[in-house]
This record gives structure tokens, sequence and C-alpha cells, in this order.
């Protein structure tokens, strides 16, 4: 089974349009959603209806719970917060019940799926270095753990007492029975490890492999569109530099 892994679209259509037709090219069974569908961008609605019709597992973002109670925004920066009220005007009520009823956690066989960390996945931390990687590992019992909300694609492998960060965009864990895995899939919707192209996973069960694919997109329509509504001139540029 070839299962992709989508994360962090945040409202961005031509990025999610991009990866699924690149999803529809490469013989997947099943897309997993990590959560994080809106805020940011500027077609929400359009966001979670692709979202709504494709992923039969989709889980909550720090973003998703914020556009439909603003309360949560009491940590984002300036811009995040005026992405999110706009979102929020924006989503149909529909919408805000879809995104309402998503859990924050999900474990599917050998996976553990969380936005930002099985340690608390509630509370929206993040995974940036080794330490905390190393740290999350004793929160999750399965031998997969994927994640998304740092927008920074990560493959962290433990074997034992050796854990490492692999540079390359794909890990194989065929025949090796000790190894868990702690996987961040990237951000579709707005990278940031200066590559500003859209961002996925995919787990191929058979052959026990991970790989991070990117997908060029039009970057620049959505940029236009953000402008029209008036987003954070920081919110744009950001997309057209990958950060
Ligand atoms: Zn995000």
């Amino acid at each position: 089974m070839r299962i992709a892994f989508i994360s962090d679209i945040h409202a961005n259509l031509e990025a999610l349009q991009a990866v699924f037709s690149d999803i529809d090219r490469n013989r997947i069974d099943e897309v997993i959603c990590l959560g994080d569908i809106v805020g940011y961008g500027a077609n929400p609605n359009e966001c979670v209806d692709i979202i709504t019709k494709r992923c039969p597992v989709t889980l909550l973002g720090n973003h998703d719970i914020a556009a439909i109670n603003l309360e949560y925004t009491h940590n984002f920066n300036i811009h995040a917060r005026i992405a999110i009220e706009w979102t929020s005007q924006t989503l149909t009520e529909a919408n805000k019940s879809f995104l309402k009823a998503l859990p924050t956690k999900k474990t599917m066989d050998a996976l553990t799926l969380v936005h930002s960390t099985p340690y608390e996945p509630d509370m929206w931390y993040y995974i940036t270095s080794l330490e905390e990687a190393a740290f999350n590992f004793q929160f999750f019992t399965t031998r997969v753990c994927i994640v998304g909300h740092t927008h920074i694609p990560m493959i962290v492998t433990l074997e034992g007492e050796d854990i490492r960060t692999h540079q390359e965009k794909y890990v194989s864990f065929k025949d090796k029975d000790m190894m868990r895995l702690l996987i961040n899939s990237g951000s579709v919707g707005q990278p940031r490890d200066r590559d500003n192209r859209s961002c996925y996973g995919i787990l191929d069960t058979r052959d026990e492999s991970f790989t991070i694919r990117r997908v060029a997109y039009n970057f620049m329509k959505a940029q236009e569109k953000m402008r029209k509504i008036k987003m954070p001139e920081f919110l744009i540029t950001r997309l057209g530099e990958g950060r």
C-alpha cells in the first residue's frame, strides 16, 4: 500500500491542486491530511472541500482550531492573526463544523499521526531538533510517527541507541526490524526550508520506505489572490522564497 501524507496546506489552492496531480500520477492508495488546511492563504473553503473529498483521515492543526475559535490565536504573531481573522469570517459554517470535529491524534496499525508532537498533541509544540525528536520517541509506541507543523520536512530514525537525521529525501527501513521513524512530511502550502516547491510524503508499506516529494506550483497565482484580499505582505513574499 502506498499512502501519501499532506500537511500545512494553509488555504493555498494552487499548491494543493499541484500536489494532488502529482499524487494521482504516483499510484497512491490513500491520502492522509495532517492538519492546518486553512490560515494564511486565499482559498480556505476550496481547500477544505478537496480534503473532505480526498482524505478519509484528517487531523486537526492549530490554525484549523484557531479559525473556529479565535481564543486559540493568543500565541500567533500579528501576520498569522490577521490571516486567521479573515479565514474565520470566510469559512462556511459547514466547513467550520468539519474542522471542529477533527481529532488531534490518530493511531492506525504501525502509524501514529499528529499535527504537532506525540508528546502533547494539543499543546502545539514543535519538533525542530534531534534532541526534541529523541524526546518525542518516548511518547509513541508504533514503529512510525508522522507529523507536520514546522513546515520543514524531516526524517529521523532510531535504531537502538543510534538516532540520526537523514539529509536525503528517502529512507528505507526494510529488514531493519528494530528501526523506528519520526517523520515530518513538510508543507504543501507554505514550505519554509528555502525551497518554494510544495512538499509532501509517500509511505510505501510493502517496500517499507518513505519518500519526501517536491512539486513546483504556480505560487505567483496564489500570491496574487492573497494580495487581492489584503493579506500581510510578509505572508505573500514568503511563498516565493520558501521560508
Ligand atoms: Zn502550519
